[in-house]
């Protein structure tokens, strides 16, 4: 399996390769070159299979021969054996046709779990083997970065240095990234917000000098391995409610675009998904894209689904890569556009997109309401990313079951769920300590020389 950039300039990697790189060094996102297919006898078999054993099937052809079976396998294994659900991502059943996807049952209590302990794993498994060192440097709005931390904490071949938008994040979040006592552990608050910490993230991959010297590897939603690692739920969810011989359909709490990228991965792949539902909250550049055509940055205003704060969405790019029949240089002109704050889809690739994605948003009060509305009806405490999502799914409720993907713990934002619901979400039990332990980050401006001295200082 070869591995390409959405960008057309970049070289063409192995799995391996683009796992460690991350981003392309044309500033463009790794894609396979082809989707592999299963065919409905394949996926009928994954019925009744562990998540561990999906997975194994689902990921096996993206990965070429970077890793034995065996290897393989043992990989998948240590990376969900810190979950505390023995089904890894339980459905729950929220109304006659409406389920929720719970992915928060991993060490940092969101799905960001799912893939990045994975990757951890990986990382583990490939640098052992080469005697190398990387430095992985996310940005995070919050999620990301504690999953990061827990996955690449006390690895040998690895720093970890996480950019974190400086009083944006809730604490628990904070208190996630900032009290793992590994000395191989950087957590960086960046006075600015979430795009300015991946603003700069991109531009220390576009500095050559840089990124070789520091061996740069990102581990952030752009990574190609995260995207594959999400798509084995999708394939869990759907063969559990039916799958291949009943659709269904999915509405995905969407910041960044990878949860979701993963889904249409899915459905390339030959899942059977009606309907891949887009759900923004305020910050909704990507349900303005989808009604006008247009994608037009605008600023970030705060949410209480903060994960979901962002104004640029890296991993669009991927699927206009695909609306624009992998032609490179038309999705580099669009990049360059956007530099100026704006880009118009053609209206071609307007119509695949819509073939595919639904999309709607939901503001704070309307979070909030479903909060409170789903506690009533269903006892179901919802986190406020979950809450965006359950409120779109239910707007776009068909015929053909609905997955709405529950994408963090609600005790990860506690002050927002217990002003609507009234409901105190409690911590489990393996981190009810969080705010006993001692933080330890530092506070940085906003300025891409800054950080990246500071980065070579550390790792001196
Ligand atoms: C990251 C995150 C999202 C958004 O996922 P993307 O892959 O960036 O679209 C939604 N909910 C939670 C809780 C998250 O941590």
């Amino acid at each position: 399996m070869r591995y390409i950039s959405t960008r057309g300039q970049a070289p063409v990697l192995n799995f391996e390769e683009a796992m460690l790189t991350g981003l392309a060094s044309d500033g463009g996102l790794y894609v396979p070159e082809t989707i592999p297919t299963m065919s409905e006898e394949e996926i009928a078999a994954l019925a009744g299979l562990s998540y561990e054993e999906v997975a194994f099937t689902v990921m096996k052809p993206f990965i070429g021969d970077t890793f034995t079976d065996a290897e393989f396998e043992e990989i998948i294994a240590k990376a969900y054996q810190g979950f505390k659900h023995d089904a890894r991502a339980p459905l729950v059943q929220l109304g006659p046709n409406h389920f929720l996807l719970e992915l928060f049952h991993g060490p940092t209590l969101a799905f960001k779990d799912f893939a990045m302990q994975l990757i951890g794993q990986l990382f583990q498994a490939a640098l052992s083997r080469s005697g190398k060192h990387v430095t992985i440097v996310g940005a995070t709005s919050g999620d990301t970065g504690s999953a990061a931390i827990e996955a690449f904490k006390g690895l040998s071949n690895v720093d970890v240095f996480i950019l974190f938008p400086h009083g944006r994040v809730s604490d628990v979040q904070r208190r996630q990234m900032t009290t793992p006592p590994e000395s191989n552990v950087h957590a960086l608050a960046v006075e600015g917000d979430f795009d300015d910490c991946q603003a700069a993230l991109k531009e220390m991959f576009a500095d050559h000098d840089f990124r070789e010297g520091v061996k740069l590897a990102a581990v952030n939603s752009i990574n190609w391995a995260r995207v594959l690692a999400q798509v084995v739920y999708y394939f869990t969810s759907a063969v559990s409610l039916g799958a291949p011989h009943r659709k269904v359909s999915f509405t995905v709490p969407t910041g960044n675009f990878g949860d979701i990228f993963a889904g249409y991965i899915a459905k390339r792949m030959g899942l059977p998904i009606e309907n891949l539902v887009i759900a923004t909250n305020q910050n909704d550049i990507l349900h303005r894209t989808m009604v006008t055509g247009a994608y037009t940055k605008e600023g970030v205003t705060p949410s209480i689904s903060p994960s979901m704060d962002i104004q640029v969405s890296s991993n669009f790019e991927r699927a206009l890569f695909d609306v624009y029949d992998r032609e490179g240089p038309a999705i580099a002109q669009l990049m360059d556009e956007l530099k100026a704050g704006s880009f118009a889809i053609s209206q071609g690739a307007m119509d695949r997109l819509r073939d595919t994605f639904k999309s709607g948003r939901a503001s704070e009060e309307e979070t909030t309401a479903t909060i409170k509305d789903m506690f009533a009806r269903t006892n179901e405490v919802l986190c406020p990313h979950t809450a965006v999502a359950v409120k779109v799914g239910e707007e776009n409720l068909t015929e053909v079951p609905m997955i709405s993907l529950s994408t963090a713990h609600p005790a990860k934002f506690p002050a927002a769920v217990e002003a609507a619901c009234g409901v105190h979400p409690e911590l489990p039990p393996h981190m009810a300590d969080l705010f006993e332990r001692d933080e330890r980050f530092t506070v940085v401006p906003n300025d891409l020389e800054g950080l990246k001295s500071l980065i070579k200082e550390r790792l001196a």
